[in-house]
């Protein structure tokens, strides 16, 4: 295209093309739209000169009339090209960007604008090495948005590629860039051409940064997708391997099979939204994966549990106490608690929470079968769970699923066998329950009995929350110390102490008897046991606070007679007093006063196990030695201290006492307490221990029908004990008649039925030298000493 050469710096009068929508650089080619009246005159005198035009951008693009002032100041010359013309009067043009000039003023607006213009040149650049690195910079990154971008052809890059002076490979990335008009104008609008490249540098690395954005955008956009389709397709196609196998049929319908049993199992919304999830898993898996068993029982176990099925409570009381009354003897106390507590449910109804309840007493003395009890007169299922060792927390709420064979806790297999949401549950022997390195079962059963917490009771196996809040919980335990503190806080106790010999009587004969007697098939008037038989059971059978061990002998017997009656052997109708040890051969326990005579060096006493209370003896031996004490008999510390406490008591004592001082150098003290199986402890045998201890010092023997107990202090004071009346029935049983305790213990008599109190003389003493009084004969110096005196 021709062009008018003018000389350099000096400024040329050109028609300026006022543009809204672009900003021509020099050496593109662009095509522009003319429509405004002065712009298409500005183009005629153009074309009319030497086709050669000004294009300046406008500030405002949505201006339609303008003034010089809404002109930007660098704009440039342009050799006009092609020039179309349309039906409407506009016309298109080709122009070629050919300088950058600026505008010094403006000659007229009228009819057309023109201006006076100064070229600027761009001085060639020395290419220095920071200038040649710059270049290859943005070269670099235009190379990548080009390969990362789907609108800028390849061409481009190539052409940049062949550019060799700075501004104008700005010039020409700008161009190709969709860039803004601002953006542009800027870069036109910088004159140094080091500056203008930096800034397309920044341009550009922002541009990539926006195109690598929306790839990865987009490729994880294609990949879900892909995924989709993918898993469509492998669906499509597993079916139509199943069905060429026949094995379609049967999986579609054990589908809509446990989609039915879900829906009609009422599950609430989260276990019905798992239920449903692990359905949709099932579908897609291969019937062959293991994990489809694994899913298999998971959602039997979701449709089999109680979710809603509820009992209605039966809360007529008087039927409730005739119940009770049915099914067990006397525990007046007991029954009395529990008939309160239906008569509060009847009248709170919904908003109550159900107290937790703790039957607390030896065993055997009808713990369980009160609760199966409680069960009948509420109409309600009874359940029952063993928590005795449990050691590991996952035994009450479950192992994971991930864990192979997992399963879910004791709490909810046992929920699952009772099919309602509000049985009456048991947990037996909560004092037994362990703590190691498998968790705290402790911190998970306060979970199961908090009504603050137990609504929503979490088992690992099941994943989904499950509603423990209308369940009555009743716990058992022997002995309160062993249940942690946090767990005992929440439980209300209820002592079931034992029973003393009549109330066994009573019990044998109205249930216990007649139980076996079914249990073991033989009618009421096939056998009968007498009364004198039943004391001998349990007097000499049976030596225990609950009646356990006499209904096992009392079965025995029923047994052996079952037997008779079957082999067609004359039976006796009736179990007299004598016929006894042909059935159950020698008597084991025996009744009455332990020692057969007044001994020395041999006391008894009374103490605490966990199988309610015992009575015990302590006997002493002195022998020649160097004054050691040795103790035997599965003592627990405590009662190991009560004998040095005892020891200590007598030395200091040795004056009164008449004992040698030098005695205690010389002689070893081995004190031992039979039935060394059962473990022992506690202070209350601290009298006993030092009895013995002085009766065998003194040489004085203990009278053997007294029993005693006590705990005692280094001055022989005598302390109160626990666990009173269930000693005082365990004396009792032994036939023991005179019974030495701590005058602070004398209130606690009032809980002792008054048949025992008849039978038992009590002495009540404060100081050790009262039990000495009561319990110690004169010394025997006739008799041939059993242990060796002081010189
Ligand atoms: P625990 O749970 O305290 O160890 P159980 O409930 O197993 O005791 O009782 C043992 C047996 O003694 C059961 O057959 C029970 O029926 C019977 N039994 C205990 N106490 C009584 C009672 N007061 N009246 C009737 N039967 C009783």
């Amino acid at each position: 295209m021709p062009r008018k050469r003018t000389r350099r710096n000096e400024p040329i009068e050109l028609p300026i093309l006022a543009v809204r929508d672009t900003v021509l650089f020099p050496h593109m080619v662009a095509p522009l739209f003319v429509a405004r009246d002065r712009s298409l005159r500005a183009l005629d005198e153009a074309m009319a000169r030497d086709r050669t035009i000004v294009v300046i951008a406008q500030k405002d693009p949505s201006q339609q009339e303008i003034t010089p002032d809404d002109l930007h100041a660098i704009g440039t010359e342009a050799a006009i090209g092609r020039i179309l013309k349309m039906p409407d009067g506009t016309v298109s043009i080709l122009v070629q960007g050919q300088r950058r000039l600026q505008l010094t003023e403006v000659l007229q607006e009228d009819p057309y604008l023109k201006g006076l213009l100064l070229p600027v040149y761009e001085a060639a650049q020395k290419k220095t090495l920071q200038l040649e690195a710059l270049m290859r910079a943005v070269l670099a990154l235009f190379e990548k948005c080009v390969k990362l971008s789907k609108s800028l052809p390849e061409d481009v890059y190539i052409a940049a590629m062949n550019v060799d002076e700075p501004g104008w490979l700005a010039d020409l990335i700008a161009s190709s860039l969709d860039l803004n008009l601002d953006q542009r104008q800027d870069v036109l609008a910088t004159l140094d051409p080091t500056k203008r490249l930096q800034k397309i540098s920044i341009i550009l690395a922002k541009e990539l940064e926006v195109l690598e954005l929306q790839n990865k955008i987009h490729s994880q956009v294609q990949q879900e997708v892909d995924k989709n389709q993918r898993e469509f397709f492998l669906r499509e196609q597993m079916k139509a391997i199943q069905k060429e196998l026949g094995d379609l049929d049967v999986q579609t319908r054990e589908m809509e099979e446990l989609k039915k049993r879900v829906s009609e199992a009422n599950l609430p919304e989260a276990a019905c939204k798992k239920a449903e999830e692990e359905i949709q898993r099932l579908a897609i898996m291969p019937q062959a994966s293991p994990e489809v068993s694994v899913i298999r029982t998971y959602l039997d176990w979701l449709i089999k549990l109680p979710w809603t099925a509820e009992t209605p409570d039966n809360l007529d009381i008087s039927q409730a106490a005739r119940t009770l009354e049915e099914n067990h003897y006397g525990l007046p106390k007991v029954k009395e608690r529990i008939l309160e507590f239906m008569a509060v449910r009847r009248l709170a109804k919904e908003k109550l929470r159900s107290p937790i309840l703790c039957f607390m007493g030896p065993p055997g003395v009808g713990k369980t079968s009160l609760g199966r009890s409680i069960s009948q007169a509420l109409g309600r299922k009874f359940l029952r769970v063993s928590l005795g060792g449990i050691r590991d927390e996952a035994e009450i709420r479950g192992h994971r699923r991930t864990y192979v064979g997992a399963l879910p806790g004791r709490v909810l297999q046992t929920m699952r066998n009772a099919g309602t949401i509000n049985p009456v549950f048991m947990l037996d022997e909560i004092d037994k329950v362990g703590t190691d390195f498998r968790g705290d079962p402790s911190s998970a059963l306060l979970e199961v009995l908090d009504p603050e917490q137990n609504f929503s009771f979490s088992d690992h196996y099941l994943e989904v929350p499950y509603d423990l809040s209308k369940v009555l919980f009743i716990a058992t335990c022997n002995i309160l110390d062993t249940i942690p503190p946090a767990l005992r806080d929440r439980m209300e106790v209820i002592e079931l102490p034992g029973y003393i010999e009549v109330e066994k009587l009573h019990i044998a004969e109205r249930f216990l008897v007649p139980k076996q007697l079914q249990e073991n098939g033989l009618g009421p008037d096939q056998l009968r046991v007498t009364r004198g038989a039943l004391m001998r059971l349990i007097r000499e059978y049976t030596r225990e606070a609950g009646v356990r061990n006499l209904e096992r002998e009392i079965g025995n017997i029923c047994r052996k007679v079952a037997r008779q009656v079957v082999e067609g052997k004359r039976h006796p109708g009736r179990i007299t007093e004598r016929a006894v040890p042909d059935f159950l051969g020698p008597l084991k326990f025996y009744w009455g006063i332990a020692e057969e005579k007044d001994e020395i060096g041999t006391a008894t006493g009374v103490v605490w196990t966990w199988v309610g209370g015992d009575t015990i003896s302590v006997e002493v031996t002195l022998m020649k030695g160097k004054g050691q004490l040795t103790l035997t008999g599965q003592l627990g510390d405590v009662m190991k201290e009560s004998a040095q406490a005892a020891l200590s008591y007598a030395r200091s004592r040795a004056d009164q006492l008449g004992v040698k001082a030098n005695v205690f150098e010389k002689t070893d003290i081995h004190i031992h307490v039979p039935a060394g199986a059962i473990p022992k402890d506690g202070p209350s045998a601290g009298i006993t221990m030092a009895t013995a201890l002085i009766s065998a010092l003194t040489n004085r023997p203990v009278r053997r029908e007294v029993a005693m107990t006590g705990e005692i202090t280094l001055r022989g004071r005598v302390l109160p004990i626990g666990g009173l009346k269930e000693k005082v029935l365990a004396a009792h049983r032994a036939g023991i008649k005179t019974f030495v305790l701590p005058r602070k213990n004398q209130k606690d008599l009032v809980d002792v039925p008054a048949d025992v109190k008849r039978e038992l003389s009590f002495i009540f003493v404060e100081e050790m030298e009262e039990v000495l009084n009561n319990a110690l004969l004169d010394s025997q110096p006739k008799e041939k000493p059993a242990t060796p005196r002081g010189d």
